[in-house]
């Protein structure tokens, strides 16, 4: 890329160290700079309209323009534009978020800690864990189970949880007390000729095995995402949440949901938790909680979890816990706003009508040549690429190829995001039928430009 002297260009080159970017090679390459959005669409400086397939990071899910959840933000900041939680203190927008939280939630549920991101939630998670089993006087009970190819944030404790090589290499993690047990991916995982439920046994039997191998009265928790969503939209196999599910209640261990993706119609039902049937003790939210206006997550918890807590404050006399902008007052007017237009647009019925067709029509790119596997549920999804459809593999250079077929998405006015060889899309829950066939011609499209 040509970038003008003092361009906008330049100047990140200049000055910004991206996430998720190789640093070296965007010195030369710049950034994609983005400046509005409308909809489920969003601009470059140059005009340039993209259909934002990655609801910005998973997250946007009224879309780009929603005036709605502005003039929210600005009346809270009018009222009250900070106040805290600490000690005691409080304010109607997060009291009145916590209640609905509570009562929106698929099992029964008794209290909401608020924090910032996925990750600042899932770091608080582990250690609330950590506490009550101390409460517990179970001060053994200290491990935690997750698995490979999930995500669950990037801070010291929650990208031990995340099980991606690139979380945990050269920065010395993870932290010991984090084990990892296989991923629920058929397609990748599976012996040849196993079944889905045969799949899901077997994974289940590997998790028994490893909590009979460390012994199971020092396990506390295991993390899980309904769908793993940055690990490559993994949807698990036919049985496998009951499965799991029946190990975990066998040894008395918690169970947390990361539906920091899923939550909030993203798989055509509130919760990913009500689309396989999950019972977790925990449940982490985030992203479309506010549509990602503003930064916000939240732990939603049953007794189980919040009694032994209560106690253990109670007797060192405080929960030594809390983030400054935990539960602000201005994310908490936008995740109300944002939650009341989910309801009265009917957007989780939508995310199940046009997720079924959008599953459909991507299943119709499943027979190219370049296509290992097509994914996923509701509104979210990803096509597997592989130069070598019977061993199931895309080039020497894991990721090559979802790169350059991601490039030249983009280039037709699509933004994905590809995890190695996969292209995730996950479109915000506003879209119609209409955008889906443009993005689904615009990949078919890219597919024979790759071959
Ligand atoms: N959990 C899941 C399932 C996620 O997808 C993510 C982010 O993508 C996180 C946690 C971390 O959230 P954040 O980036 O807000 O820290």
């Amino acid at each position: 890329m040509t970038m003008q002297p003092n361009s906008q260009e330049a100047r990140d080159v200049a000055y910004q160290l991206h996430a998720y970017t190789n640093a070296r090679s965007h010195q030369q390459a710049g950034p994609l700079v983005i400046e509005r959005g409308e909809g489920p669409y969003v601009f470059d400086a140059a005009g340039k309209r993209y259909l934002e397939a990655m609801a910005g990071l998973w997250s946007v899910g009224l879309g780009f323009s929603e005036k709605r959840l502005v003039d929210a933000a600005h009346r809270q900041m009018q009222a009250l534009p900070f106040y805290h939680t600490f000690a005691s203190r409080s304010h109607g927008p997060s009291i009145d978020l916590a209640e609905k939280l509570v009562k929106m939630a698929p099992v029964p549920m008794s209290k909401v800690f608020f924090t910032n991101s996925g990750s600042e939630a899932n770091d608080t998670v582990l250690k609330l864990i950590a506490y009550r089993s101390n409460a517990l006087g179970q001060p053994q009970r200290k491990k935690v189970i997750s698995r490979l190819r999930g995500y669950h944030g990037v801070t010291i404790a929650s990208a031990s949880l995340t099980g991606l090589p690139n979380n945990h290499r050269s920065f010395d993690l993870p932290l010991p007390n984090i084990l990892h047990t296989g991923s629920p991916h058929h397609y990748k995982d599976a012996a040849a000729g196993e079944s889905e439920e045969a799949f899901a046994t077997r994974r289940a039997e590997e998790l028994d095995a490893l909590i009979q191998k460390e012994g199971p009265d020092t396990i506390a928790a295991f993390f899980g995402e309904p769908v793993m969503g940055a690990g490559g939209v993994i949807v698990p196999p036919a049985t496998y949440w009951e499965k799991i599910q029946a190990v975990l209640n066998k040894y008395d261990i918690l169970l947390v949901a990361d539906e920091v993706i899923c939550g909030f119609g993203r798989t055509g039902k509130m919760f990913g938790c009500e689309t396989f049937n999950i019972r977790p003790d925990v449940l982490v939210v985030s992203k479309q909680i506010t549509s990602s206006y503003f930064p916000f997550s939240a732990i939603i918890m049953n007794d189980r979890m919040f009694e032994p807590i209560a106690d253990e404050s109670n007797k060192i006399g405080v929960l030594g816990h809390g983030f400054t902008a935990g539960g602000h007052p201005v994310g908490s007017a936008v995740a109300l706003e944002n939650l009341r237009i989910i309801e009265e647009r009917n957007l989780v019925a939508h995310a199940a009508e046009i997720g079924a067709y959008m599953q459909d029509r991507l299943r119709t790119l499943a027979d190219h040549p370049l296509v290992g596997e097509v994914r996923g549920i509701g509104l979210i999804a990803a096509v597997e690429l592989v130069l070598d459809k019977t061993r199931k593999v895309a080039a020497g250079t894991p990721g090559a190829l979802g790169g350059v077929a991601s490039r030249l998405l983009l280039e037709r006015g699509i933004i994905s995001r590809n995890m190695l060889d996969a292209l995730a899309i996950c479109p915000p829950l506003i879209v119609t039928k209409v955008q889906i066939d443009e993005l689904v011609d615009g990949l078919a499209g890219m597919l024979e430009d790759l071959k």
